[in-house]
């Protein structure tokens, strides 16, 4: 759809700012978000919130500078970064700020960590509520001495990072949390939107209602929604039969930031789907079928936007880009660090920069690959693998993930990128994998791992890696044997199973998954994409 041209800055007035609350498990989120609804039905709000539609606004009584002001904070009902990232990933950026909680028992913990590093790499400010301090066991201090590391550090100790004590439970400190959103929105951004045009904004959560047919839930990003318009929402339209609040209430007109249920839709959007108003009905069904078919042949084609360490260092050898984005997955702690560590020692020239937005230990997720979509980022597995789904995921989406097991050799690589010399002739590629469903221990053959093959096809001689749950057990083992049923064979193809020999390697275990691979000359990137 075409981008309507930049307006004048005079209409764009002040509009709320819209926030996604993330964090570890456990640590209060749901809580939080309840209480903050809460808080606003006992202080007497007309209705109360009485309905989960996805997103809701609350009104705030700030203290600003020039007195005591009415203002409103959206906030969507989802927590978590996964959703933050996944409608990242499709192109939607509702989130101005998140707000990180932390229990003061727990402190930081690894989800901690993976939502600031989403947010940050999202350029999202965020507020930390340093959550349940109604605990004997409390130690707010304590969070802001382990944030300090990650470069959230609170105001009173000459951060910009504004830290709240609260807690979801007893309802305390609820509304000074919500002052410290404003005060960090008015601090770091100018948020506008001009009310006065055609609507357009993003559907948050969407669903098959049997009385109401699709539901859907959209948060409006500038102009007015009204009752009555043509509609245009992911591939469906409709034309707005009716809109409700986040109280069950009709509303005629919905304004920037404004979450609002939306029936008369002819299809039910996904989470992250734009949507926008159209001139008339005719109009929101042609735009809605070319979408359609422009979502069609982005499936078929792999016209798609690539994000390869290649790419990358291209443009920013073209000086188009600045920055290489980096996912860091390691087998363990020591590694990642080691790694990390090594990456950032590389000398760069000021002209570009290596920023690592996500690290962590373990397989490559769907999250992290979400991330990398969001952030046009490459993932580094050292010593951990995508594999199946996932696998599949970041080949659909694009995305590149780069394997090492040796640390000189993921920093030679990225050092020679960065220099814009990056020549890697040869790449690992894979031929089959094979899930071990049965060990067979046999005194005379060594064991033989009874599996069913994944993917691919495996065949003998092969080379072998061994991964348990993404992570690599060992790497280049040969397929020393091969059968089906008595047989010996040569190969056996996916969705067949076959008992394999890997010679002398014996450390195995049900559900590992073998994959067979080779070196393949690397193609030479074509220059017609
Ligand atoms: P989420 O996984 O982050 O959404 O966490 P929940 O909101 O589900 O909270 C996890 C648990 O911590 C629940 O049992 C909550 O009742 C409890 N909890 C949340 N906030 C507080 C708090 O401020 N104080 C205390 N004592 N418990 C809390």
């Amino acid at each position: 759809d075409a981008e309507l041209a930049e307006e004048d800055d005079e209409d764009r007035l002040p509009r709320s700012p819209v926030v996604t609350v993330m964090g570890h498990v456990d640590h209060g989120k749901t809580r939080l978000l309840d209480s903050i609804r809460n808080a606003k039905v006992q202080a007497g709000e007309a209705g109360g919130i009485t309905q989960h539609i996805g997103a809701y606004q609350v009104e705030v009584e700030h203290e600003s500078e020039d007195g005591p002001e009415d203002r409103a904070i959206t906030f969507i009902d989802t927590p978590g970064h996964e959703a933050f990232t996944a409608m990242r990933a499709r192109g939607a950026d509702v989130t101005d700020i998140a707000i990180l909680v932390v229990a003061a028992d727990d402190g930081v913990m690894p989800q901690t960590i993976e939502a600031l590093n989403h947010a940050q790499a999202a350029d999202v400010p965020i507020v930390v509520a340093v959550n349940k301090i109604d605990k004997p066991d409390a130690n707010p201090d304590k969070v802001r001495q382990q944030l300090t590391e990650y470069n959230l550090i609170a105001e009173e100790y000459g951060g910009e990072t504004m830290f709240v004590d609260v807690s979801a439970r007893e309802g305390q400190n609820i509304d000074k949390l919500l002052d410290a959103v404003l005060l960090t929105a008015d601090a770091a951004l100018d948020l506008r939107a001009n009310p006065d045009k055609q609507a357009r904004g993003i559907a948050i959560e969407a669903n098959l209602d049997r009385g109401r047919g699709p539901v859907a839930t959209v948060l409006v990003q500038q102009g007015t929604l009204h009752v009555g318009d043509a509609i245009v929402c992911g591939t469906g339209h409709g034309r707005v039969r009716a809109m409700l609040d986040e109280h069950g209430q009709n509303v005629e007109e919905a304004g920037p930031a404004r979450p609002v249920q939306v029936l008369g839709l002819t299809s039910v959007p996904g989470a992250g789907d734009s949507f926008l108003v159209a001139a008339d009905e005719r109009t929101a069904r042609q735009i809605a079928e070319k979408r359609e078919a422009a979502k069609r042949a982005a499936a078929l084609s792999k016209a798609r936007k690539r994000i390869s360490l290649e790419d990358i260092t291209k443009s920013m050898a073209e000086g188009k880009v600045e920055t290489l984005n980096l996912i860091l997955k390691g087998d363990a702690a020591g590694s990642v660090e080691a790694l990390e560590e090594a990456l950032l020692g590389i000398e760069i020239d000021d002209q570009v920069q290596l920023r690592i937005i996500d690290r962590g230990v373990g397989a490559i997720t769907m999250n992290n690959i979400n991330l990398a979509v969001a952030s046009d980022a490459v993932i580094i597995g050292f010593n951990v693998r995508a594999e199946g789904q996932n696998a599949e995921y970041a080949d659909r989406e694009g995305v590149e993930i780069k394997y090492y097991s040796v640390i000189y050799r993921a920093i030679e690589e990225i050092e020679q990128a960065l220099q814009g010399m990056l020549k890697p002739e040869y790449e690992e590629v894979d031929t089959g994998s094979a899930e071990i469903r049965e060990i067979f221990r046999s005194s005379k053959f060594g064991n033989i791992a009874g599996s069913i093959v994944r993917s691919g096809e495996i065949r003998r001689g092969a080379k072998a890696r061994i991964t348990r749950g993404g992570v690599v057990i060992t790497e280049g083992l040969e397929i020393a044997g091969l059968r089906r049923f008595k047989d010996d064979v040569t190969e056996v193809r996916e969705g067949f199973e076959c008992g394999i020999n890997l010679g002398r390697f014996n450390d195995l275990q049900t559900d590992d998954l073998i994959t067979t691979y080779e070196m393949r000359e690397k193609p030479r990137e074509n220059t017609s994409k």
